[in-house]
């Protein structure tokens, strides 16, 4: 039996009727640019969040890209940002007139500390951006203290976790709420999936949302006058229209994943040392948006998932303070040990909350025999 890697067809199927309206709805109306579905959308998340302000935009990158933005930092200014990390983190920096600058993971989470955070920083670093990477939130409460210590704003980069939570004193707080913005991406496949791209930054703090809504219509709030120079990144109504169906949905889909992750666990723990899997830390709400192990022959592994039909990726292969297009930055191999070590031996399974029993006995078994004819 073939599992894939995400199976949009299997959320849609039981919500179909509720979706279709809702698009029927946007169709009727023929009103396709934010829009009350747009604002409705926005209070909805702010409130299941805990959040002051949700601004929603065209695309996780943009929602980066326009935080960074309404800093309004000095061209040059650097941003730490994880070196393990999808390419966008860093890649909004650059676009925003700006330097990053990598820090190293750890190794057991796959997230920054404070220590790799502060062993990146410099005199012209301005803000930090963490990445909750595969659901999982960094430690934050050492890494805000930091920030607060060297005046460095925080942004947290929440595309891979909606919906995944922390307890800081004695508080349990959603991904993206605790430092100055929070970032998040509704492309298909994350935690909270549109039928196209989205995204949407969040604030506690009421000036950086109203920068926030100018930059994404061109930086004005009166349609032709511009206070400054932004974008065209505006959360389609039809995006709108959808998410906050699924909003609804979230908080059980990932107890769904957290249930599947458990059983991944339980099983891969007698696959030590050959296989690793994933650390959850107690302060955390995982939202498993995917599943990582760490395996010492990653080839061999993936080779005999390929070949029984399972789905699975490398997220990610390359680390980004060695990509080409950083080259002149002049990092060098050996300089974020565990980043490159994690872009060696990570590989990712299914994980989504439709996967049935037996498509987890079936990624289970492949793993196990991939692992054992290694
Ligand atoms: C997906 C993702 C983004 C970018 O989101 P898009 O909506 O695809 O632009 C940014 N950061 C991380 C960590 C991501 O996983």
């Amino acid at each position: 039996m073939a599992v894939p890697l995400v199976d949009l067809k299997a959320q849609y199927a039981p919500l179909r009727q509720q979706l279709d309206e809702a698009l029927g709805e946007v169709l009727e109306a023929q009103r396709f640019i934010l829009g009350p579905q747009v604002e409705q959308l926005e209070k909805e998340a702010a409130a299941f969040l805990g959040t002051r302000h949700a601004v929603g935009c065209a695309s996780g990158t943009d929602a980066l890209l326009l935080a960074l933005k309404a800093l309004r930092l000095e061209p040059g200014d650097e941003v730490v940002v994880p070196s393990f990390t999808f390419f966008a983190t860093a890649g909004a920096v650059w676009n925003a007139g700006l330097r990053p600058a990598f820090a190293d993971i750890d190794g057991r989470t796959f997230n920054v500390t404070a220590g790799t955070i502060e062993a990146a920083l410099t005199e012209r670093t301005r803000a930090v951006i963490v990445v909750h990477l595969y659901g999982q939130m960094a430690t934050l409460a050492p890494i805000v203290e930091l920030c607060r210590a060297r005046g460095l704003t925080l942004i947290e980069d929440a595309a891979q976790a909606f919906g995944a939570r922390q307890r800081i004193d004695f508080k349990l707080l959603h991904a993206g709420t605790i430092g100055a913005l929070g970032a998040y991406s509704f492309f298909p496949a994350k935690i909270l999936g549109g039928f196209g791209d989205g995204g949407m930054i969040t604030t506690a703090d009421d000036e950086l949302a109203s920068r926030l809504r100018k930059l994404r219509v061109h930086g004005g709030e009166r349609t032709y006058h511009h206070e400054m120079v932004g974008t065209n990144s505006r959360l389609d109504t039809v995006q709108a229209a959808i998410l906050r169906v699924k909003l609804s949905h979230v908080r059980n889909w990932i107890e769904r994943r957290n249930l599947i992750a458990e059983e991944y666990d339980f099983r891969f723990k007698k696959l030590a040392p050959d296989v690793v899997t994933p650390l959850r830390t107690p302060e955390n709400d995982h939202g498993y948006g995917v599943y990582t192990l760490r395996v010492r022959d990653r080839d061999a592994l993936k080779a005999g998932l390929d070949a029984r039909g399972i789905g699975n990726a490398v997220y990610y292969p390359v680390p980004l303070h060695l990509q080409e297009c950083f080259a002149e930055l002049g990092y060098r191999e050996g300089r974020l040990p565990e980043s490159e070590r994690a872009a060696r031996e990570v590989i990712s399974l299914p994980v989504y909350p439709e996967l049935t029993e037996a498509q987890v006995a079936e990624v289970v078994a492949a793993v196990r025999e991939a692992v054992a004819g290694a």
